[in-house]
């Protein structure tokens, strides 16, 4: 790709605080290239997600299976728990290698103090969820297996949130190995923990001191702007829009918006799923043949489950893909400021095919 040299330049984040610095000379690194395809080397046959190897001992927490055209058949309930069901699709398992303990606790968790230290224990939830096909990728899902992924991701988030002492639900998908995936075969995870992790706290706190300042939601009005400058927009229809952020924290981060305000990922509705559906599809096409099949992560970042009087509802839920197409020094971990190589008005038009 041809980068255009064009002077540095600082970029605020209005949604999370951070400034990135834009230089588009770092581009010509070495190391700096879209890469060609790349692959974990795990032979199909140890795989433990494939079909064949899951089994009742796993514990499984819900599957989905399809019996007929439109409609879904979910197994959700605590009495087909560690049950597996007929022709699954999708299944949920708890995390071989937990994160957490994959427990709740009924007590009330406590901050405990260690001198200038904090410590909360680590209860919450892990799971992984595993769509059947070894060799079929998220990126190359049909419409139909996305809006299937997306109501199961759903699903989940409707269950944990009941749980004691859950505060944040962490969705997300590992596609290769420098995006940290350990296994091939397609699968996402989902942490449920009774803390914020940092990145979003902060992100909640900018919403929450913007909607105090200026009346009105942060992101709603990055989109707004994105749209009527058209740029950065990579595509959109009635309920969705895609876009690179003005100020991204990788080069070609995409996000996806829903256009209304919706603070919980959670509450789309089946209309809402296959709209959002047809754009994630559209857009991990678009990175798998742009960026020549990108190792990448992809998360939401939702509101936190409302605990008491606490209200979320200035917060905006979106979909982050994080193709990784560069790799993070040490300015990047000391500075805790991201330097992007490519202007992300440049990025968009790339991944649109412009010349
Ligand atoms: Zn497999
Ligand atoms: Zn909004």
């Amino acid at each position: 790709m041809d980068v255009k040299s064009e002077l540095p330049e600082f970029r605020h984040n209005p949604s999370s605080g951070d400034w990135v610095i834009i230089a588009t000379s770092r581009f010509k690194r070495p190391h700096f290239r879209i890469k060609r395809e790349r692959r974990i080397i795990q032979p199909k046959k140890d795989c433990p997600f494939c079909p064949e190897r899951i089994k009742e001992q796993l514990s499984p927490l819900a599957c989905l299976s399809r019996k007929e055209e439109n409609s879904f058949n979910f197994s959700w309930s605590e009495k087909k728990k560690g049950k597996i069901c007929p022709d699954w699709k999708i299944i949920a398992l708890p995390n071989k290698f937990p994160a957490l303990m994959n427990k709740a606790t009924k007590d009330r968790i406590k901050v405990k103090k260690k001198g200038v230290y904090q410590i909360v224990p680590g209860v919450g939830f892990h799971e992984v969820i595993v769509y059947r096909r070894h060799f079929k990728q998220l990126n190359q899902f049909s419409q139909r297996d996305l809006e299937e992924a997306i109501s199961f991701w759903q699903q989940r988030f409707l269950v944990l949130e009941k749980e004691k002492n859950i505060r944040y639900i962490s969705f997300f998908t590992n596609f290769g190995q420098e995006a940290g995936a350990s296994l091939e075969h397609p699968h996402s995870q989902i942490i449920a923990a009774p803390i914020f992790d940092r990145d979003f706290e902060r992100s909640l706190k900018s919403s929450f001191e913007h909607q105090k300042k200026f009346g009105g939601c942060v992101h709603c009005q990055m989109i707004k702007s994105s749209l009527k400058e058209k740029k950065r927009i990579l595509l959109e229809n009635k309920d969705f829009v895609a876009l690179i952020p003005f100020a991204p924290t990788m080069d070609f981060e995409t996000r996806i918006y829903p256009k209304k305000h919706q603070n919980r990922f959670q509450d789309i509705s089946s209309q809402e799923i296959i709209s959002f559906a047809s754009v994630l599809k559209k857009i991990l096409e678009m990175i798998k043949k742009k960026l020549k099949n990108p190792s990448f992560n992809f998360f939401i970042r939702t509101s936190p489950v409302v605990v008491g009087s606490d209200d979320y509802s200035y917060y905006h839920w979106h979909l982050v893909i994080l193709p990784r197409v560069s790799i993070w020094g040490g300015f990047e971990f000391s500075a805790g400021m991201q330097i992007i190589s490519i202007f992300p008005e440049q990025a968009a038009s790339f991944l649109r095919g412009e010349k």
